[in-house]
C-alpha cells in the first residue's frame, strides 16, 4: 500500500491549515491528478475538494487546480448529472418514470398543507389499447405510447409533468393549479390525443385517451379535510378513471359540488352511477 492511495488520504487531520503547512494543499492536487489519471474520477473529485476547502480556510494560498482535472471532474459531474436524469426517465417514452413520480408527489404532498394553490393529479389510459397492439403490432403501439406523451406533454402548465405509470397508463401532475384550470388543461390534452392524425401513422389508425382527475384544494378552502397520501390521491383519480372508462371512453371524469361529472365534450353524457367511493372527497 503506497502513502498515495485514495482510503488513507482522504480523511482531514483534525489540525488548523497553519499546522499543516501550505504542502497539504499541493499533495492534495496531486494525489488528484495521479488518481484522475487513473480514471479514478470519484476520489480524484474528494481530494480536489479537500484542497480547495484548505484553500479557503487560508485564503494566502492560491488554488493551483490542474486545468485537465478541473476539465475532467466537471465532466465527472455533467455524467453523473445525467445519469441521475436517465434513472428517472422511462425508456421507451423518454416521460418520467415511476420512481421521480413517487418522489415528486410525496414532496408535493408534504408542501401542500402550507400552499395556497391546489394539487391535481390525472390518471391517462389508453383507450382499447390491446386492439392497437393486436392490429397494427407491438412496434407501431410502442410509437402510438411515444407520440401520446408528447400529445399530453405538449402546453402543460410550468412545473407540471408526465410519467408513465405503467404499461399504457400515464399520470399527468398538476401543481399549483385551480380546479377549473386543472379541468380544462386535462380536457385539453384530451382532446389533442383524440385530434392527431393518427392515419399518417397507420390507415385506420384511431387513438384516444380516457382520464380520471383527482384535485386537492388548497388549505385554506377546505380547512378541516384531512391530509391525502400520494397513494389515496392516486386511488381516487384511478376510481375516477374508471368511470370515464365505464361512461364510453375518450373522457376526463373529476369530481365538482361532491358530483363526478365528464369534461367538455363528454359532459352531455348521462350520469354514470359510481362504483367506487374512496375516502374523503
Ligand atoms: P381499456 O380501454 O379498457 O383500457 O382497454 P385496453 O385494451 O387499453 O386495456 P388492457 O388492459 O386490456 O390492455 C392494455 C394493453 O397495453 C395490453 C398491453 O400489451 C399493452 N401495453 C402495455 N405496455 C405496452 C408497451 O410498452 N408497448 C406496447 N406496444 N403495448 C403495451
Ligand atoms: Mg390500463
Ligand atoms: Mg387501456
Amino acid at each position: 500500500m503506497t502513502a498515495l492511495q485514495p482510503e488513507t488520504t482522504a480523511t482531514q487531520p483534525d489540525v488548523s491549515v497553519d499546522e499543516q503547512g501550505p504542502g497539504l494543499v499541493g499533495v492534495h492536487e496531486s494525489i488528484a491528478t495521479l488518481l484522475a489519471s487513473r480514471g479514478q474520477w470519484r476520489q480524484a473529485y474528494q481530494h480536489l475538494r479537500s484542497a480547495l476547502d484548505l484553500v479557503h480556510a487560508d485564503q494566502a494560498e492560491e488554488p493551483h487546480v490542474p486545468e485537465q482535472l478541473r476539465r475532467e471532474v466537471e465532466l465527472l459531474r455533467r455524467e453523473h448529472a445525467e445519469a441521475r436524469e436517465q434513472s428517472l426517465r422511462d425508456s421507451l417514452t423518454d416521460s418520467y418514470n415511476r420512481r421521480y413520480l413517487d418522489q415528486r408527489l410525496m414532496d408535493l404532498l408534504a408542501e401542500h398543507g402550507a400552499c395556497r394553490h391546489g394539487l391535481a393529479i390525472a390518471l391517462i389510459d389508453l383507450d382499447w389499447f390491446k386492439q392497437v397492439n393486436d392490429t397494427f403490432g407491438h412496434l407501431l403501439g410502442d410509437r402510438v405510447l411515444q407520440r401520446v406523451v408528447e400529445l399530453l406533454q405538449q402546453g402543460l402548465p410550468e412545473d407540471a409533468f408526465c410519467a408513465r405509470y405503467g404499461g399504457e397508463e400515464f399520470v399527468l401532475v398538476l401543481p399549483r393549479v385551480d380546479a377549473f384550470s386543472s379541468v380544462e388543461v386535462v380536457e385539453a390534452a384530451r382532446e389533442r390525443v383524440e385530434r392527431h392524425p393518427w392515419q399518417e401513422i397507420a390507415p385506420g389508425l384511431r387513438v384516444t385517451v380516457s382520464a380520471g382527475l383527482a384535485y386537492e384544494p388548497p388549505a385554506h378552502e377546505a380547512p378541516k379535510r384531512p391530509a391525502v397520501s400520494a397513494e389515496q390521491q392516486l386511488l381516487r383519480a384511478d376510481s375516477l378513471l374508471y368511470t370515464a372508462k365505464q361512461s364510453g371512453r375518450n373522457a376526463v371524469a373529476y369530481r365538482a359540488d361532491g358530483r363526478v361529472r365528464l369534461a367538455g365534450a363528454a359532459s352531455g353524457r348521462r350520469a354514470i352511477a359510481e362504483t367506487r367511493v374512496l375516502g374523503y372527497y
